[in-house]
């Protein structure tokens, strides 16, 4: 197998000693020569081939590590002649069908495909699926327990379709993406929430991941619930609890309270004598968990009334009297 030679020198015009000024010079005055912009039809198409043998040439001498190389194996080529490459060259690969990276089957054989910031042009040919991308979905307790739906914006990276992905346009960096291959594109999702997803689950949307490349399917987005702390109810796994407040009267004597639930107030029983710090259990009040219902905690606290009437302090003067004996 043999592959065309390329004298990088010839195609700049320059000397075999030339110094990365002349390079950059005789560079620079041919890429405006043929500049492609500035043909049409037939002429067009040969500027463009030019532009492309001069782009390799100026990334291989203006390059030290890279010219070092070539030059080292240069001293094997004669001019005209198809090269062959030494046996006992190590990093040595053949690549056949490099027209997606732009560059010559002689370049590839000396540099490869991976080489330096080129690599993204170097994976592997055939379709390749689509990034799975996570987001976090930030939902209140009632959302996460009622479900419904909800609208999100995502953003996410699309293969750039100016340079199909390679990040590179002939020798230059694309300039639609930065040379990143990829572009970042935003867009509002309508999110159908299962009722009662717990703190940390996923939910995943098929096909709404990263694009993927020749073909290949999308990715997926998956959605990681995080509960957002809730003013009222605290979550406890599946259980809640929530604080409710008595007054000495109804803790000593017991009374049925209002109690905010998941599913609305209900009327809870507090038995007569009930301590503070007690913990009181709504079965089946929690959040849903193994089919089922965790359950809700009432958390007693009493607390001392600042202001009393006048009517209120007497009896707790017979009160106070009772406990003496008197
Ligand atoms: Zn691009």
């Amino acid at each position: 197998m043999s592959i065309p030679y390329q004298d990088y020198y010839e195609i700049l015009g320059v000397d075999r000693n030339a110094t990365d000024k002349e390079i950059k010079s005789a560079y620079r005055k041919l890429a405006r020569k043929w500049h492609p912009d500035l043909y049409s039809g037939k002429d067009k198409e040969k500027a463009e081939e030019k532009i492309k043998q001069i782009n390799e040439a100026y990334e291989v001498l203006s390059d030290k590590e890279k010219r070092e190389k070539y030059d080292r194996l240069g001293a094997n080529w004669r001019m005209g002649e198809d090269f062959y490459p030494p046996p006992d060259m190590e990093d040595f690969q053949f690549f056949t069908g490099t027209g997606t990276t732009g560059f010559s089957d002689f370049f590839e054989a000396i540099f490869g495909s991976g080489f330096g910031r080129r690599a993204r042009a170097s994976r592997p040919r055939g379709a390749v699926r689509g990034q799975d991308v996570e987001y976090e979905l930030e939902l209140t307790l009632e959302e996460a327990y009622r479900g419904g739906e909800k609208t999100l914006q995502v953003s996410s990276n699309e293969v750039c379709h100016a340079c199909a992905g390679t990040g590179f346009d002939g020798r230059s960096f694309c300039p639609r993406c930065g040379g990143t291959g990829v572009t970042p594109s935003r867009k509002t999702l309508a999110v159908k929430i299962p009722a009662g997803v717990t703190d940390g689950s996923k939910i995943r949307l098929k096909g709404q991941g990263g694009e993927g490349l020749d073909g290949g399917e999308r990715g997926d987005l998956y959605l990681k619930v995080r509960i957002l702390p809730h003013s009222i109810y605290k979550i406890l796994g599946s259980d809640l609890e929530v604080e409710i407040t008595l007054r000495p009267e109804q803790a000593v004597l017991g009374d049925r309270v209002t109690v905010p639930t998941l599913d609305g107030p209900v009327i809870m029983k507090v038995p007569a004598g009930t301590r503070a710090g007690r913990r009181l259990r709504l079965k089946g009040k929690g959040l849903p968990y193994r089919g089922g219902r965790g359950d809700q905690y009432v958390l007693i606290k009493i607390d001392i009334p600042e202001h009393i009437t006048a009517e209120e302090e007497q009896l707790y003067r017979r009160l106070a009297e009772i406990k003496k004996g008197v």
